[in-house]
């Protein structure tokens, strides 16, 4: 297969946290022990989202962290030419078509497991009258898609009957998540996806957009999320506190206890295999 390329995806909403540094440290970990690469891409996609200075602040907590990357930071705020060439060639195919639908409209559809909604296709064979295109669904199809993931282990989902037609162009102009990050996985020959296990959801659509796009699919290392006391995944939204970057030490310690890690080395065998964990693992 070559060389080994990996990279780490923060989006600029906050601060590192303790949830994003078991993810960073992983997908670190990984690419060291591959004498792989190690990319940086900034998912700053989406302004409203964003937290002014965070971009910079995750790159001198990973640099006082000691996860230094290869080569120049990538942000997808750069990029939007890129995700609308590929999206204007899926739809030269007739692959997409543009969807009236407000989230509003769509709540009373099925729930897809990662709490969106099942697209029902209702704009799936043209706009009804006097109705405006406010985004652009991909025309799902075919088969359930399977990835064997290096620590979930066997995984499958029919997009068409579990998600839908889902979003490539969102409704404020903006590039949808699931497409940037097949373009840019692509575009930067990324081999191996390490990421927390809330992406595992989203992986069989990104393979059905890279078999589209004549993509190669990367291999995937969906690690478990850290959930905090009440049983919530870590995030800004949840109050998830900064990284306590006066002890590095002490915080590298933490995650690669909550990996499964001992003291030196790193196993990938040893992550445990599940999607979530609590914060506080027993020594
Ligand atoms: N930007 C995403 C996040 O911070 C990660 C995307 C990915 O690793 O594919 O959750």
């Amino acid at each position: 297969m070559g060389e080994y390329v990996g990279r780490f995806a923060p989006s600029p909403t906050g601060p590192l946290h303790f949830g994003s540094l078991v993810a960073a440290l992983a997908s670190h970990m990984e690419a060291k022990a591959a004498k792989g690469k190690w990319l940086l891409r900034m998912e700053d996609l989406d302004p409203p989202r964003e937290q002014p200075g965070a971009a910079d602040q995750i790159l001198r907590a990973l640099e006082k962290l000691g996860l230094e990357w290869d080569g120049p930071v990538l942000a997808q705020s750069a990029r939007f030419e890129r995700y609308r060439a590929a999206l204007d060639e899926l739809s030269r195919r007739g692959l997409t078509y543009p969807c009236a639908c407000t989230r509003r409209e769509l709540e009373d559809s099925a729930l897809a497991i990662d709490g969106s909604r099942i697209y029902p296709g209702t704009c799936r064979q043209g706009l009804a009258p006097g109705k405006a295109a406010r985004t652009q669904r991909l025309r799902t199809h075919g088969a359930p898609i399977g990835f064997a993931d290096l620590v979930q282990g066997w995984t499958e989902q029919s997009v068409a009957k579990e998600v839908g037609d889902f979003v490539l162009l969102r409704a404020d102009g903006i590039a949808a998540y699931q497409l940037a990050v097949v373009v840019d996985d692509m575009d930067q020959g990324v081999t191996d996806v390490v990421r927390g296990a809330d992406l595992l959801d989203s992986t069989a659509r990104q393979i059905h957009l890279q078999r589209l796009l004549g993509a190669r699919t990367p291999r995937y290392a969906h690690v478990p999320v850290v959930l905090n006391a009440a049983g919530e995944k870590l995030s800004k939204q949840t109050g998830a506190r900064p990284l306590d970057l006066s002890d590095p030490k002490a915080e590298l310690a933490r995650a690669r206890r909550f990996l499964g890690q001992a003291e030196d080395g790193w196993d990938l065998a040893r992550v445990p295999r599940v999607r979530a964990l609590p914060i506080c693992v027993p020594e």
